[in-house]
């Protein structure tokens, strides 16, 4: 055994938190200078020098490095410092380092899938080294972010989310699979960039486009077996919807563009209610934006109202309204509606603008899921104000500069009544003399626990209940202490034990529908939960 080899390996390598005993063992005598190290003392002094860099994409490319160079560190890193440096390796620094991506390249962190290899897409599967995956996150680079057709360096998307699923919900490292499907780019600036990394051509369609898929789709399958997750993320809403309907019956697919931000931000409803009062079938929801966010969580919100009423679903879907670019979604737009709109197309007379669609449906929580910002305007948050005691305000669309409204504005336009909750973080505000926290409805939240919920209890299909399992156990963690600060998510800190919690919940309900094929069920399924969590803490090699 080669101590060079033990140094060059990032699983293994610990660099001078080699022992004295380990290094004569392993044959690295030499190979190290004679300082010995703790993880804690390497973790404060990479620290220390990612505080330096003021520009975040060099703490992206920081953190990319520790990570190929020594995994435990890099995880120990993120996990004890999650809330500074999650906006690094995820939202928004992730999205210049895809827009960068091809410059920022150096190893290959996922599979790269291309129309190159059609036909062959199992024999591809197999070269990545890892046999046992447990979770793949894919994108087909398509509807990066709110960035737009970023084609093959979408890349960083599922290599930051599975970065998150081993730091929040603990599935290990090696269990996860980025894998990025290149079908062309319609990106014209990358089209004639020559540095460009993926394909240069147009992005297939139709039928070329969903055979490719479902030759991947197979091959997964094929070569995983039916318990492996696989997560769809950042497709452009005209796939994401059918690519989730039409694998949802024959695979385990999750999508958290449409699920999980559905899920987390029911989580926040099912919580304001504390603060707002009634059930959330006396509610009545006004959506700005009605494509995958939009429309999947007003689906969420119907079926949570469903279980809590035992109403029909096409009843309880009229206090849920959704207005898109054309205005108001009624029934006389209909026939020319996508089909994932049609649901909401209720019985009213057009109206073209939010203020309007406002006065008209009266709702009592307004949610933005558009991508344009400053769309809550000051009459418009004014309105909602004028209508409720305690409006309930969400500006989900990211980045920060696309949110439709501030925190400090919805606070300040309703003198202090609005619950207030958004997608990208906005720091507290004082407003009279008073703190308000702001809630961050962010995916993260749900999507690591939900994830280990599955592949922790051997479940081969989602089911919307799930989903529901998930928002009302982070809905649980929010106690009175926060309700008191206006806060609706709980704080991010305990991250780890969220998940715990909700992999439990989300397990438990897998089980009830038997589609959970671990046997026997684990007694407590929290401490299961938390058992099967990867630490990164370093081990001894002895
Ligand atoms: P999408 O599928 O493209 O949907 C966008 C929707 O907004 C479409 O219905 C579109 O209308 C509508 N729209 C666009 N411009 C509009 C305007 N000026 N007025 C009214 N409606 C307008 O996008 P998505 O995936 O749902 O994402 C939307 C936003 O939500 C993004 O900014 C994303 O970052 C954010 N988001 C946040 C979270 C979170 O906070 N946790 C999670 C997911 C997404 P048409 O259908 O008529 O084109
Ligand atoms: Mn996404």
């Amino acid at each position: 055994a080669s101590g060079y080899n033990l140094l060059r390996d990032p699983r293994y390598n610990k660099g001078l938190a080699f022992s004295e005993k380990e290094r004569e063992a392993h044959y690295l005598s030499g190979l190290l200078p004679p300082a010995l190290m703790t993880q804690k003392l390497q973790e404060k002094k990479l620290m220390n020098s990612i505080r330096q860099y003021q520009v975040p994409l060099q703490k992206y490319i920081a953190l990319m490095e520790l990570e190929e160079r020594n995994e435990r560190l890099f995880y120990k890193l993120l996990i004890d410092n999650v809330e500074e440096l999650l906006p690094i390796v995820y939202t928004p620094t992730v999205g210049e380092a895809c827009q960068k991506y091809g410059s920022i390249f150096r190893r290959p962190q996922g599979l790269f899938i291309s129309l190159k290899e059609k036909g062959k897409i199992l024999e591809v599967l197999k070269n990545w080294p890892e046999r046992a995956i447990q979770v793949i996150v894919v994108t087909d680079g398509e509807r990066i972010l709110g960035l737009g057709d970023l084609g093959c360096q979408g890349m960083g998307i599922p290599v930051g989310k599975l970065s998150l699923y081993t730091a929040l919900g603990g599935v290990r490292p090696s269990a996860c699979l980025p894998i990025t499907i290149d079908v062309g780019t319609n990106n014209e600036k990358l089209l004639n960039d020559e540095f460009y990394i993926g394909l240069k051509q147009k992005r297939a369609t139709g039928k070329e486009y969903y055979d490719f898929l479902h030759e991947f789709m197979t091959a997964v399958k094929q070569n995983y077996g039916e318990k492996v997750l696989v997560q769809f993320e950042d497709f452009a809403n005209h796939n994401a919807f059918e690519l989730l309907a039409k694998y949802g019956t024959t695979h385990l697919v999750f999508n958290d563009d449409i699920q999980g931000t559905a899920s987390v931000v029911l989580a926040g409803l099912v919580a304001s209610l504390k603060l707002l009062g009634g059930t959330l079938a006396d509610h009545t929801f006004l959506f700005l934006g009605a494509g995958e966010a939009g429309t999947g969580i007003a689906e969420l919100i119907a079926l949570e109202m469903s279980k809590q009423t035992n109403a029909p679903l096409e009843e309880l879907r009229k206090k849920i309204w959704l207005v898109d670019s054309k205005g108001l979604i009624v029934s006389s737009r209909k026939e020319s509606l996508q089909h994932f709109k049609k649901p909401w197309a209720h019985e009213h007379e057009p109206v073209n603008n939010l203020l309007d669609a406002i006065k008209a449906v009266k709702p009592t929580a307004l949610i933005g899921t558009s991508g344009v910002g400053k769309q809550f305007t000051k009459e418009v948050v004014e309105a909602m104000a004028a209508l409720n005691e305690k409006p309930l305000i969400m500006a989900l669309s990211n980045p920060t500069s696309q949110a439709e409204c501030t925190a400090e504005e919805a606070y300040k336009w309703t003198k202090g009544r609005a619950i207030f909750a958004s997608g990208s973080p906005f720091d507290p505000v004082e407003f009279n003399g008073k703190l308000y926290v702001p809630g961050q409805a962010n995916n993260c939240y749900i999507f690591p626990g939900f994830g280990l919920g599955l592949v922790m209890s051997g479940t081969i299909r989602v089911h919307d209940d799930m989903l529901l399992a998930a928002s009302e156990a982070l809905a649980k963690q929010v106690t009175d202490e926060h309700y008191a600060q206006g806060m609706i998510y709980p704080p991010f800190s305990n991250i780890r034990k969220i998940s715990a919690n909700i992999a439990a919940d989300v397990a438990a309900k897998a089980y009830e529908l038997g589609v959970a094929t671990r046997l026997p069920r684990p007694e407590n399924l929290v401490k299961f939960a938390e058992s099967c969590m990867y630490t990164p803490n370093y081990r001894s090699y002895r």
